[in-house]
């Protein structure tokens, strides 16, 4: 007696572990008791997806579409903390089996050859988060629950799990411990709240490295995701109905089929007076190593519900590199997707008029331009306007610096800031008739009156000339120079024979002076940086553009009505930085941009 419950326990336990269980069917059912709607919807979707495949003249050239993906390890155990390698061995796994590019295809079955499909789709672990900041795609969560079951509990900070990042713009994936023998569940397309969309997989059956047999090739997150993409298993789901092969997937080109196969069934087993089920197919029930394949059919219905119900993804950032942060970020710790308004500088830089030369002939080491600030203010970097440029010495350096107005006679005094920078790039700014910006590491505040310039190195056959303005008119000198022995003169009285002058020296600053988080517009523009054309994704209604210097001179500027995507055409400015900024309905963004042009 006690042998024969015994091997009763035995075979029951590998009956567990031997089939495949995925959750989406009892997770739909779960959702439909509370949403009746859900089966309208379904139905309504279906038909127009009937619709749009019978429209299409055959299959077009188009695009690979990316689908950015975010995974979410939640973990109780260090063992569920996957890492960062398992879960890269899944994205391989789901780049090959969504573009037929896994090295089982071969093994699909000669009946069934012409309808494997390369369904062009592919997937990236995200590079940039929904701030825009940099990241790996991964999130890591520790959490007290020993398990998770066909709930939303583990997509749910609130629960034990993990807040979903904007699920119209990312694929997320919640990896965890399923309670057995769940491997995984679905959400399909338009049947739950926006932020309980995705894929839950447990954590011993994701990748290819580090999973378990027979569930150890990644294909859990193929048939779960197909799910997500609109497609349902292929027998049909018609369980306890009178006829088995009643049921349908949708999907024309798949075989009609009675019910799931488990394990690694030998083809052909035939039902429905099918040629031989499609045990091979993902959205079958077989092991790992047993399904290989999505059919023609099976591809257009998750592209045609990519393109017109998860239409958010095709335009989402996700996969891009991150934004580069904008220096006024970095500066006030600003963070979070909380919009700036900034403080733009919008003096003229001088009329290049003529130029001062820095040679040592004259013995002048340093040059400096006199600013008056009202209020206190940060300078973030200045911009010289070079005229000429050489070098002896291929390594010579200049220094930029920033003094107070403590010296002799309220000239240069002590040296807030400094930072040097490589005569050789300032040869190929003169030479591309560009600027030279020059950052300041830790920028310095100034309040009153202070100096901007630079000191020349003390290397004998260099030369650096900046372009200065003649200030007749007013006759308030501003340029200030310093001799070998440390002197600062004004410039009128020294070199200029009584002529007042300033130097094109300006320094850049950006204030935020306000700070707006009611309902901020994410912004995306890309490429950064950027050739002939910037894309700008972001916001839904009318907007109103402004693109500047980083000194606050407005290069171009436009309106757009009700779109969230536009573009600027930057094939006629000057490569450099420049600041966009973006207004709609009170919500101002400033993105620090990059214009270059090969
Ligand atoms: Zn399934």
């Amino acid at each position: 007696m006690k042998n024969i419950i015994l091997l009763f326990i035995v075979l029951f336990s590998i009956q567990l572990s031997a089939q495949r269980n995925c959750g989406t069917v009892q997770y739909l059912k779960d959702k439909q008791m509370q949403d009746p709607g859900i089966e309208s919807r379904m139905q309504l979707m279906n038909q127009q997806i009937q619709q749009i495949t019978n429209s299409k003249d055959g299959k077009s050239s188009r695009n690979v579409i990316r689908i950015p993906v975010v995974v979410h390890v939640v973990y109780k155990l260090s063992v569920q903390n996957i890492s960062d390698t398992q879960i890269q061995s899944q994205i391989d796994v789901l780049n090959e089996d969504y573009k037929r590019l896994n090295t089982d295809a071969s093994l699909v079955p000669p009946p069934y050859e012409p309808l494997a499909a390369n369904c062009e789709i592919e997937f990236c672990l995200a590079s940039r988060d929904p701030n825009g900041q940099s990241t790996n795609g991964i999130t890591r969560t520790l959490t007290t629950a020993n398990s998770f079951t066909i709930n939303d509990a583990v997509k749910r900070s609130v629960t034990g799990g993990k807040d979903a990042w904007p699920t119209d713009k990312y694929l997320n994936i919640w990896v965890c411990n399923l309670t057995d023998p769940l491997l995984g569940f679905a959400t399909l397309p338009g049947t739950v709240n926006a932020s309980l969309d995705g894929v839950v997989i447990a954590y011993k059956y994701f990748g290819r490295i580090g999973s378990q047999a027979p569930y150890n090739k990644g294909r859990t997150a193929t048939h779960e995701i197909g799910h997500w993409l609109n497609l349902l298993h292929i027998w049909g789901d018609d369980e306890g109905s009178a006829d088995p092969c009643a049921g349908t997937d949708q999907v024309n080109d798949t075989p009609n089929q009675e019910g799931e196969n488990y394990g690694c069934p030998t083809f052909p087993q035939v039902s429905c007076s099918n040629d031989g089920d499609m045990s091979m197919n993902f959205m079958d029930y077989v092991n790992d190593a047993c399904m290989y394949m999505f059919t023609n059919g099976q591809g257009e219905r998750m592209r045609t519900t990519l393109e017109n119900f998860r239409s958010g993804l095709l335009t989402s950032s996700g996969c891009l590199p991150a934004l580069a942060p904008s220096d006024c970020d970095t500066l006030n710790n600003i963070t979070g997707g909380d919009g700036l308004v900034y403080y733009f500088m919008n003096e003229l830089l001088p009329e290049e008029t003529g130029y001062l030369t820095g040679t040592s002939s004259l013995g002048y080491k340093a040059f400096a331009e006199k600013y008056t600030s009202s209020e206190e203010q940060i300078i973030n970097s200045l911009r010289f306007d070079f005229a000429i440029a050489s070098a002896q010495n291929a390594n010579t350096l200049i220094t930029a610096v920033v003094w107070d107005a403590n010296g002799p006679n309220g000239g240069p005094g002590t040296s807030l800031q400094e930072s040097t920078f490589a005569l050789s790039d300032v040869i190929a700014n003169v030479d591309g008739f560009t600027f030279t910006d020059v950052y300041f590491p830790n920028p310095p505040v100034v309040n009153g009156d202070y100096y901007v310039g630079f000191v020349l190195s003390s290397s004998v056959g260099d030369t650096l000339a900046i372009y200065c303005n003649q200030l007749d008119e007013v006759n308030i000198n501003t340029a200030w120079c310093r001799d070998a022995t440390g002197t600062w003169y004004e410039y009128s009285d020294q070199a200029s024979f009584g002529q007042a002058l300033s130097l094109a020296v300006r320094p850049i600053q950006c204030i935020p002076v306000a700070v707006e988080k009611i309902q901020p517009m994410s912004l995306t523009v890309y490429p950064n940086p950027a050739d002939n054309l910037i894309n700008i994704i972001g916001g839904s209604g009318s907007k109103s553009w402004m693109l500047f210097t980083v000194d606050g001179r407005l290069v171009n500027s436009g309106n757009v009505s009700n779109s969230n995507e536009f573009q600027i055409s930057t094939a006629s400015i000057h490569s450099g930085v420049y600041l966009l900024k973006l207004q709609e309905a009170g919500d101002v963004k400033v993105v620090r941009i990059v214009v270059s042009h090969p």
